[in-house]
């Protein structure tokens, strides 16, 4: 199955200079949607994981599914404010400023087996705050799977000693 026929490219979105992967056209085809699921925890079946995180927005599409999946557990990684018990947060530095996300401070147990499950790996930067949350609860970060890699970002240089594995290459 052609899964990079199935992305659409949209030059200069959000601003100038930027080539913006659509994955909705993706999410739209039937065996598209099935493959890319089906891909994305297929290097973690039998492994026993036991959560698999997703970072809102658009990792919340793909993450609960794989968890379904892998019969594993489903954590959401959220902007500021959003989750009602208490949290962990990390800052992450962005483009132009800072970004911050949130976890459940209960939300994964020390010694759980953890996969974080994204759409993009670009810079790399919201995937390693995310790695970070997951180590300060004291989860067992397995691995990282994600859609789409922007090899020319290196963004998996920012996550020395992970497993990354990303199912289309940019
Ligand atoms: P980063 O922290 O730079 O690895 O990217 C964070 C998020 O930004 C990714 O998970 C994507 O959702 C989104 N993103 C960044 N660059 C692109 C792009 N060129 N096309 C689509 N999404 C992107």
């Amino acid at each position: 199955m052609n899964l990079k026929s199935l992305i659409r490219e949209v030059p200069d979105f959000p601003k100038p200079g930027i080539n913006f992967y659509d994955i909705t056209t993706l999410l739209q085809d039937a065996a598209g949607l099935r493959a890319v699921i089906d891909d994305l925890g297929a290097a973690y079946k039998g492994k026993e994981i036991e959560i698999v995180v997703g970072i809102e927005a658009r990792g919340f599409i793909f993450a609960p599914a794989v968890a379904y999946a892998l019969h594993a557990g489903f954590v959401p990684v959220r902007k500021p404010k959003k989750l009602p018990a208490p949290t962990e947060r990390v800052e992450y530095d962005l483009e132009y400023g800072t970004d911050i996300l949130e976890i459940h401070k209960d939300a994964i147990r020390p010694g759980q087996k953890v996969l974080i499950v994204d759409d993009v790996l670009a810079t790399g930067g919201t995937a390693k705050a995310v790695a970070h949350l997951v180590e300060k609860l004291g989860g067992n970060l397995v691995g990282l799977s994600f859609a789409i890699e922007l090899d020319f970002l290196k963004g998996r240089d920012k996550l020395p000693g992970h497993k990354i594995d990303s199912l289309l290459h940019y």
